[in-house]
């Protein structure tokens, strides 16, 4: 059993050792409890249960303390893919919710299972899904200040491998801040989330490189078909240099491997597996 997790970039504008050890903290504290989880639990209900985590603490850009889009807003897009069944759901861009990755949970039992805007809320509301405000005051005095220049890139993701050998992906994002209202991450996408019964993969950086670079997926389709996952990322990494696309990858092969890595200085990440380990 493996589970491995991130909270996107360290950016420029945070690099000071309080935020760093807060963030070293937060992502050991909730990879222990991710891999507790998944002692009793599928690896599809533990990286939706250890995303929920990721999303309430709010030093990362998803659920609460998201960013705020340029039209004063946060929207939210999370999404999971069951390497078992091979069936990603999704939201894209809802409002006014706590754990988007648990709407995109809900999803799964459905044949419409990637929602996007008014429809993925209404969904949400239907089936019992509270109004909460994701918003905390640092996010809006950022927002008030137009820190545009300063893209936090916090998103949240987590890639596990249950006793069964199965795998599963979750990706939850508040996106890039600052963002055209509309604007779609790639983490309520195949790019920024894959798995399937050989590898499982969860992105973060800018979404536009990501998918044009179809990242997650190219990463999963090069190790079934039998390359090692960290060449299997490093090559599709590298692929991203002509256009100097900034992305960062966690992964876990079938055959029980971690692998993180990340185009710029630096991606957040921890990972279990009876051993934790936190970037540095
Ligand atoms: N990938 C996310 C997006 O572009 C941002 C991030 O990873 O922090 O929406």
């Amino acid at each position: 059993m493996k589970i491995i997790i991130h909270g996107g970039f360290f950016s420029e504008s945070q690099t000071n050792q309080e935020v760093k050890h807060a963030k070293q903290q937060a992502l050991k504290d909730i990879v222990q409890a991710g891999y507790k989880y998944l002692l009793s639990h599928t690896a599809l209900e533990t990286v939706v249960y250890t995303v929920c985590l990721l999303e309430d603490c709010d030093l990362f850009n998803a659920g609460t303390g998201s960013q705020i889009q340029s039209d004063g807003k946060i929207r939210l897009s999370a999404s999971l893919m069951d390497g078992k069944t091979q069936k990603f759901s999704g939201v894209i861009n809802i409002e006014d919710v706590k754990n988007p990755i648990c709407i995109a949970e809900k999803l799964m039992a459905y044949d419409d299972r990637v929602l996007s805007g008014k429809g993925a809320k209404e969904f949400a509301t239907n089936n019992g899904v509270a109004y909460y405000n994701p918003e905390i005051p640092q996010r809006r005095r950022e927002y008030e200040q137009k820190l545009s220049d300063s893209i936090r890139l916090g998103t949240v993701g987590c890639v596990a491998l249950d006793v069964y050998g199965n795998l599963a992906a979750a990706t939850s994002t508040g996106g890039k801040g600052f963002e055209i209202p509309g604007r779609v991450s790639d983490s309520a996408t195949t790019a920024g989330n894959y798995a399937n019964g050989f590898a499982g993969i969860s992105c973060t950086g800018v979404g536009e490189d990501i998918v044009s670079g179809s990242v997650a997926t190219k990463i999963v389709t090069r190790v079934t078909d039998g390359m090692p996952l960290s060449a299997a990322s490093d090559k599709t990494l590298d692929e991203l240099k002509p256009f100097d696309g900034f992305a960062g990858i966690i992964g876990i092969s079938a055959d029980g491997n971690f692998y993180h890595a990340d185009t710029h200085p630096y991606m957040v990440w921890a990972s279990c597996d009876g051993e934790v380990e936190v970037f540095d």
